[in-house]
């Protein structure tokens, strides 16, 4: 289990256009070991009861909020013991993710940004590592998932799910899921 205290912010939601996206985006966060996830853009409220609604059949894993002004919210970020987190941006035009993850200090917790449509340039000046997942654009989604997997050495997805209704084992042939 890694003991990293993880928050994802996704920029530029877009409630007509980036539900399904952002809902993955969510999703891969829950179950990949982050804590919370803060939506900026436009607010959705929909796009938070999914998450809850998942969360109250496989077990809550994730808090989300939306962010009105996250480069305010950025720039006075503090963790419950008064220090900065690390913040980390995905960005195609980034440096190499593995080779730049074993540098990246973990202990006051790690803020990961997503963009949308447009990233405003501040976030790269805000954010003390730009970090790409290889430098070619590709999906949200996917620069997520690497970027976690390796961050917690492989470890996101063995936490614990708390109050799940849910469990699901593993199988080789078929759906092996316990109600609880
Ligand atoms: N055009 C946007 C911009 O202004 O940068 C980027 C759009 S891209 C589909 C949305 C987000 O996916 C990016 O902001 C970034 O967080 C992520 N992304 C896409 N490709 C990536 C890569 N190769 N490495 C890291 N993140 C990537």
């Amino acid at each position: 289990m890694s003991n990293i205290d993880i928050e994802v912010l996704r920029l530029g939601h877009r409630r007509g256009r980036d539900p399904r996206i952002t809902t993955h985006l969510a999703l891969v966060s829950r179950a990949m070991g982050a804590s919370k996830f803060l939506l900026a853009g436009d607010e959705d409220d929909k796009l938070f009861e999914n998450v809850v609604s998942v969360n109250e059949r496989f077990g809550h894993a994730l808090d989300c909020r939306y962010e009105k002004r996250p480069l305010k919210f950025l720039r006075n970020i503090v963790n419950s013991e008064g220090n900065r987190p690390t913040i980390v941006h995905l960005t195609m035009y980034g440096e190499p993710f593995k080779t730049t993850i074993p540098s990246i200090p973990t202990e006051n917790g790690v803020i990961v940004i997503v963009g949308g449509a447009k990233v405003p340039g501040e976030i790269f000046k805000i954010s003390d590592y730009n970090i790409a997942v290889g430098n070619q654009p590709h999906s949200e989604v996917a620069a997520l998932a690497l970027f976690l997997d390796a961050l917690t050495d492989g470890e996101g997805f063995n936490q614990e799910f708390p109050n799940a209704k849910l469990v699901i084992h593993p199988s080789k042939s078929g759906k092996d899921v316990k109600e609880v």
